[in-house]
């Protein structure tokens, strides 16, 4: 490398350095101040509060992280995370999730793991306890069998009506009649509202939660846990339980993570790619925005694109910088049902939600 290529260089890594430290000294909003942050998807409000709770106290980051998200896990009423989780199309709930711990610069995950409603704590323990990173489907299960998790029933009442209900309706040519419309069960009713599920037989999900944390000190960790596509083929494995994709952790620069079509996000490892954006001093909001440009950049499949070319799904991410700054973006700024795209945070100031930034208007 010639002398003015590498000073060039020093000169921009010594910029971005300065541009991060001075809007770490900026107040909120996009963080920055001291104390602790979290931040995750919109249905993860009780999670980012309890996750700041626990590092006020003292805790571990990922431990942190872990029992937010663990709150979840077990509602439910969240229809795309753990219990009471949609199914796949065979019916059965399999879960993806994934944790990374900073500091030690480590990660676990499992995929396709059934009859465990914190897949995360799973996660961790492959961390913790092995040589490998990801274990899957059955290899996953007896792993958990052997660390003592019993084997639950994931598949509620809710969730059961709403797949046979999907089943039932799902092609004109099966044995299945579709059952007359004035039947319609309210559950199924709630659900098709809540999801604005105009098409069947779409792969469908309107969940998943991903949640990054920093402590006082600067240490991270991020974990994401989901049901996954609604009715997705068994087997199939999203963006969640993937580092680097579905989640992200680098203790020197910050923590980023994913929620929706699973499948884009692993094309461009959205997760690292935050991250990095990050090293090269984007605020973490920026750093969402240019990973999403980068997904509706290389969404090509005609399948996958609406009318005017643009993407035909939502996907959104959430950063956090070793500062405590924080963004997150949305590829629409709001659901096609009209829900404004928000995501949670949480600080010593309390938890609250806040909008996401966003590519596209859903109505332009
Ligand atoms: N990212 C999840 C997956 O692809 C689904 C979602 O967040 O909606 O499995």
């Amino acid at each position: 490398m010639s002398i003015t290529r590498r000073k060039l260089l020093a000169s921009a890594a010594a910029a971005a350095a300065l541009a991060r430290a001075a809007r770490a000294q900026k107040a909120a909003p996009g963080g920055g101040g001291s104390g602790p942050v979290a931040i995750s998807s919109s249905n993860g409000l009780r999670a980012v509060e309890r996750a700041v709770q626990l590092l006020q106290e003292g805790r571990d980051p990922l431990e942190a992280a872990i029992a937010g998200v663990n709150i979840v896990e077990d509602d439910p009423n969240d229809m795309t995370v753990g219990y009471g989780g949609v199914p796949n199309y065979d019916g059965v709930v399999q879960l993806d999730a994934c944790v990374m711990h900073g500091p030690t610069a480590r990660a676990g995950a499992v995929a396709s793991l059934e009859g465990v409603k914190n897949p995360t704590r799973v996660a961790k323990l492959v961390m913790e306890t092995t040589d490998h990173v990801l274990l899957v489907g059955p290899g996953a299960r007896a792993f958990a069998d052997a660390n003592g998790f019993a084997r639950e029933n994931l598949l509620t009442e809710k969730a059961r009506k709403v797949w046979l209900y999907w089943r039932q309706n799902l092609s004109a040519t099966d044995k299945w009649l579709e059952p007359p419309p004035d039947k319609l069960d309210p559950e199924v009713k709630a659900f098709i509202d809540q999801f604005g599920w105009d098409d069947f037989r779409k792969p469908r999900s309107g969940g998943t939660i991903h949640l990054s944390a920093v402590d006082a000190r600067g240490d991270l960790a991020g974990c994401t846990s989901t049901s996954g596509l609604f009715f997705k083929i068994p087997g199939r494995v999203g963006d969640s339980p993937i580092i680097g994709a579905g989640c992200f952790t680098d203790n020197e620069v910050g923590s980023a993570g994913s929620t929706g079509r699973g499948e884009a996000n692993i094309l461009v490892s959205g997760g690292h790619l935050a991250v990095e954006l990050m090293r090269q001093g984007r605020h973490p909001k920026d750093a969402c925005v240019e990973v999403l440009r980068r997904i509706a950049h290389t969404t090509r499949e005609k399948r996958l694109l609406d009318a005017q070319g643009r993407p035909a799904f939502g996907i959104t991410f959430y950063a956090l910088s070793k500062s405590g700054e924080y963004g997150a973006a949305s590829m629409y700024d709001a659901s096609p049902t009209g829900k404004r795209a928000q995501f949670a945070v949480a600080d010593p100031r309390g938890a609250r939600k806040e909008d996401c930034a966003h590519v596209f208007q859903r109505r332009s």
